[in-house]
């Protein structure tokens, strides 16, 4: 695996084998990797010629400056995860690599009801980061198709959008890819290893009570399906942020089912200071 900390030497080394009809596949990251991490680069081996992965923790899109400061940075176990899974490249910028102009947030992406929604409503301007930084890593990289884990369902659909705004669709593909979970059902996240050992015990919680919902969909309405989940959560020790049920295609939130249509479950939820998300199709 070769690691690049410059864009100039990234670029150079990508446009040789973009040149050469290599297929590119990328796989962007904030570290701390974990298996779901690298299921998505064992996606993109299958599919391309060349994988690259980029490690960077983008200040950008944390609207807690707490949440930013403690978060897990592991790079020298990345390192080793990362040569095992045989990934090609890895990219690991500074901040003054990524965002030469400073940090400022100057454009604004019209993500729409996306962004009114969920992540978008209880975490202010965080797609807006989000969005930002994947421009970016995505001029630079230009890969053929990009892997995203659904794990983070709205950021994948915010991403889609970002590549139809951007134009970038003509050329990017964009994989979702399934989350992968702990034996407990725990959906695996760099977050998880900050767990103090009681949480820990607690955290599987979360998907319990997505599995609760879904054996329930179908006979109770939903307003009292997604009170019961919140109830549940708060049992066990979690201060939920939200719980909802919506459109798999769009994420409009619903509150009756036709019994067909394709539905999600999503859920935010604390532990003490530790922020949890997973998601769970209903059909
Ligand atoms: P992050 O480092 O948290 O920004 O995540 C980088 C990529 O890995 C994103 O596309 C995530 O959705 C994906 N990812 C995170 N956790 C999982 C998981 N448990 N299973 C599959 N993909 C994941």
């Amino acid at each position: 695996m070769t690691i690049f900390k410059k864009v100039s030497d990234l670029q150079k080394f990508i446009t040789f084998y973009a040149d050469n009809g290599r297929e590119i596949g990328f796989v962007p990251t904030m570290g701390a990797l974990h298996k779901g991490h690298i299921s998505l680069i064992e996606e993109s081996k299958k599919n391309n010629r060349l994988t690259a992965c980029s490690i960077f923790v983008n200040p950008v899109q944390f609207n807690d400056p707490k949440d930013f400061e403690k978060y897990p940075v592991t790079i020298e176990n990345d390192i080793l995860m990362l040569e095992k899974a045989g990934c090609d490249i890895l990219f690991l910028p500074s901040v003054q690599e990524i965002y030469p102009e400073g940090t400022k947030q100057t454009k604004k992406y019209d993500l729409g009801y996306l962004e009114t929604i969920l992540e978008g409503k209880f975490r202010p301007g965080h797609f807006q980061g989000v969005c930002r930084v994947l421009e970016r890593l995505l001029n630079i990289v230009k890969p053929h198709n990009l892997y995203l884990g659904r794990k983070d369902y709205q950021q994948c659909m915010v991403i889609k959008k970002l590549t139809e705004l951007t134009g970038l669709d003509k050329i990017i593909n964009v994989q979702i890819c399934p989350t992968l979970r702990e034996d407990d059902g725990l959906a695996m996240s760099s977050r998880n290893m900050r767990l103090t050992p009681g949480d820990r015990t607690k955290a599987p919680a979360i998907y319990k009570v997505l599995q609760v919902i879904k054996e329930n969909i179908n006979t109770m309405n939903i307003e009292a399906v997604k009170d019961m989940a919140k109830q549940l959560l708060s049992d066990n020790g979690f201060r939920p942020d939200y719980v909802e049920i919506a459109d798999a295609s769009n994420l409009r939130l619903i509150e009756k089912w036709d019994g067909k249509k394709e539905i999600v479950a999503l859920v935010a939820a604390f532990l003490n200071d530790i922020r949890l998300i997973d998601n769970l199709d209903l059909n």
